[in-house]
């Protein structure tokens, strides 16, 4: 039985985590939860699972959770709230496996966290690999604690490593849909709205990653996140345009073999692959390769798309320019979604943002959450 604590559990990946653990109780059940500001939700959920520990954003909504938990007789279940709150979540004693998909740097100081606590973490939440991928990996490696991709690509890059040793893989291919505007004419792009931006053609995601997988900034983020998690440079990573999203990613190997993994487009595989590794437990998700007819591959136009280029130059620096990359985007995506930019102000933006930052490697948590903040005030100076 492994116990699971996971962080971000009333969003999408959350979710999608307890369906599993509803799917094969004989092989999960929950010890903490910690969620943001959905009191609604982390209250039924609190009902449902009965985690020893549950967290919340404040102070107030862990309260009022508390309050409504007395109301209908639930007892036993500590509430607790903030950074703290979360960081006591993924050390639990009793947790034995930590699910890390809290969108953003949030999650960032609880996976950390988890991983010094000699905890497996199963990794949804790809900005804390960007922004401290460094950091992260030199503590797994030390303490021999595997970190188990769930982002979709990198997952499947996870299962056609296995195959191979690491000093054979030649390049490793993240395969990207393209986003809504693979072939919309380059001179239309300044006019795209949010409402465009915001209809991705494959997968349904939150809001910032619907956008950046628009501006193809979200393989950006994955190039860097392949990066660290496989112990790979920026030029042995490429990406393939790959609109039907089947094959999830390829790997290269020096002898000439590609692997590639396919699967429906469902995050409850990536999620039960990292909870179950190294097993492979039966599923009903099942793929039907007879009705497949064709797949396509076309090279990434990095014209259209200037924040793949930006990516790859901030994997090669690492560090400060990764985290800037992250940070930047994410204040660039909020004001193109308020309108107070135009879609091609997003790169321009992040552009701006980086080269103003120096080559720098914090060496802490605390150093990454300071050029963080750093970057986004940089970002929100320029944007004023
Ligand atoms: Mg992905």
């Amino acid at each position: 039985m492994k116990r699971l604590a996971i962080l971000g559990s009333t969003g999408s990946i959350g979710q999608s985590t307890l369906s599993i653990v509803e799917q094969f109780p004989e092989r999960y059940s929950v010890a903490a939860l910690a969620c943001g500001r959905n009191l609604d939700q982390a209250f039924a959920q609190t009902v449902r699972w009965r985690p020893k520990l549950i967290s919340l954003a404040t102070e107030e909504l862990a309260g009022e959770l508390s309050t409504k938990l007395k109301q209908v007789g639930v007892t036993g279940i500590e509430v607790v709230y903030g950074t703290q709150g979360t960081v006591a979540c993924s050390t639990l004693p009793e947790a034995d496996f930590v699910v890390s998909a809290i969108v953003g740097v949030a999650g960032l100081e609880a996976t950390h966290a988890a991983i010094l606590a000699g905890k497996p973490v199963g990794l949804a939440n790809k900005e804390c690999m960007v922004a401290a991928g460094e950091i992260l990996t030199r503590a797994a490696r030390q303490r021999n604690v595997p970190i188990l991709p769930i982002d979709s690509e990198h997952n499947a890059v996870h299962q056609c490593l296995r195959v191979g040793a690491h000093s054979e893989v030649k390049t490793i291919w993240l395969t990207a849909s393209g986003g809504p505007f693979r072939q919309l004419p380059l001179d239309q792009f300044a006019a795209i709205t949010p409402e465009q931006a915001l209809k991705h053609p494959t997968w349904v995601m939150g809001r910032r990653i619907t956008i950046d997988s628009a501006t193809m900034l979200n393989k950006g983020l994955e190039i860097i996140e392949a990066c660290r998690l496989f112990d790979v440079t920026a030029a042995q990573v490429r990406v393939t345009v790959h609109p039907q999203s089947t094959v999830h990613s390829l790997v290269e190997y020096v002898d000439g073999s590609i692997l590639a993994q396919i699967s429906v487009t469902d995050m409850r595989l990536p999620i039960l692959y990292a909870l179950a590794y190294p097993e492979r437990p039966a599923s009903t998700l099942t793929f039907n390769l007879a009705a497949l007819s064709h797949l396509d591959f076309e090279p990434p136009d990095f014209e259209r798309f200037p924040c793949l280029r930006l990516a790859f130059d901030a994997a090669e620096k690492g560090g400060a320019h990764c985290i800037a990359l992250n940070a930047a985007d994410e204040v660039a995506v909020e004001a193109f979604l308020d309108r107070r930019i135009p879609f091609t102000g997003i790169p321009r933006t992040i552009e701006r943002v980086l080269a103003s930052t120096p080559e720098a490697h914090p060496a802490t948590i605390a150093e990454v959450l300071a050029a963080d903040r750093e970057a986004r005030e940089t970002a929100r100076a320029l944007l004023a």
